[in-house]
């Protein structure tokens, strides 16, 4: 299984992906973590990232593109994986479903967790103290003023995706809002019933043509069967047409193959010689042997008469 989870920070992508790697045992791929690691470790990636991050803006593309591409090919990738928070940005996606296609690998789902910006704040605060509390070290960018610029982030660069993936019927959105529970059991459903994940946006709809998008795991087949079906039937409808004619052809054949048969063992007096037509063959035949014995008869008759009024007048 693969998925992307989508959401401002503080929606609670991180804790929904924990239950989705207990629940399917995929691994969560979440490019903060990995950037925070690279951070501690003083990587060179970690070095360039180190202030971006810390102030709440993004990371270059080029940088996540490549740790991206570099995980999924690792081992423990291959049953599945969880994105969260990646990608980010429009050109991240494009990047993804290239490397996604150059794999021959499909997206199962992207799901996007809606929650109102008036709690995010305080999400993000309770984080603080709770992190607090087990005495680990608060996040560099968890506090008011970077949250502010990682929710313009999101508005701005982050948001778009949702159209992106909306559009090509990949997207299922559930509300982020409600207890952990009831986004584990939500996202559980998404992900157990096979077919599109969304209704097509207005946008989505307004294409004329369904794009084929290899990333579109179950959505973009249901498009491409339902317009499969709708061919078949039409061929079908067609086919069974044609067959329609053809008995009726047939049958008209038969019919006027009989006909002909019956007039002309009516003419010579005979049975007919076919099982079907036998009946009202026979009794064609019948009658017409009788008008012709009349005929025969009145003939004679006449010749007779006829020949009586020569002998007189001779
Ligand atoms: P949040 O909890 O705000 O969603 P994350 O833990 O996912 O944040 O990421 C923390 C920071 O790491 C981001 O504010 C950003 O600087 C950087 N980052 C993570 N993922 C990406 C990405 N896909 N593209 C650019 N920057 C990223």
């Amino acid at each position: 299984m693969r998925l992307i989870l989508l959401g401002p920070p503080g929606a609670g992508k991180g804790t929904q992906a924990q239950r989705l790697v207990q629940k399917y045992g995929i691994v969560q791929l979440s490019t903060g973590d990995m950037l925070r690691a690279a951070v501690a470790a003083g990587t060179p990636i970690g070095l360039k990232a180190k202030d971006i991050m810390a102030s709440g803006g993004l990371v270059s593309d080029d940088i996540v593109i490549g740790i991206i591409a570099d995980r999924i090919e690792q081992d423990d990738a291959r049953k599945g994986f969880i994105l969260d928070g990646f990608p980010r940005t429009v050109p991240q996606a494009e990047a993804l479903d290239r490397l996604l296609k150059e794999k021959g690998l499909k997206l199962d789902s992207v799901i996007e967790l809606k929650v109102n910006e008036a709690v995010l704040l305080q999400r993000v605060e309770n984080r603080i103290s709770e992190m607090q509390a087990r005495g680990e070290a608060v996040r560099a960018d968890d506090n008011a003023e970077a949250l502010a610029k990682r929710l313009d982030a999101y508005r701005a660069q982050t948001e778009p995706l949702v159209h992106y993936y909306g559009d090509k019927r990949a997207l299922a959105t559930v509300d982020g809002m409600a207890s952990i529970d009831e986004v584990t059991a939500q996202i559980s459903r998404i992900l157990e019933v096979p077919g599109p994940k969304a209704k097509p946006t207005s946008r989505a709809k307004a294409k004329a043509a369904p794009k084929k998008v290899g990333i579109v795991a179950k959505a973009g087949k249901r498009v491409r069967a339902s317009e499969t079906s709708k061919r078949a039937k039409a061929k079908k409808a067609v086919k069974t047409k044609a067959k329609k004619a053809k008995v009726a052809k047939k049958s008209a054949v038969k019919a006027s193959s009989l006909a002909r048969r019956a007039k002309k063992t009516a003419k010579k007096g005979r049975k007919a010689p076919s099982k079907a037509g036998k009946r009202v063959v026979g009794r064609k035949a019948a009658a017409s042997k009788r008008a012709a014995q009349k005929v025969a008869k009145k003939v004679t008759k006449r010749r007779a008469k006829g020949r009586n009024q020569l002998t007189k007048r001779r």
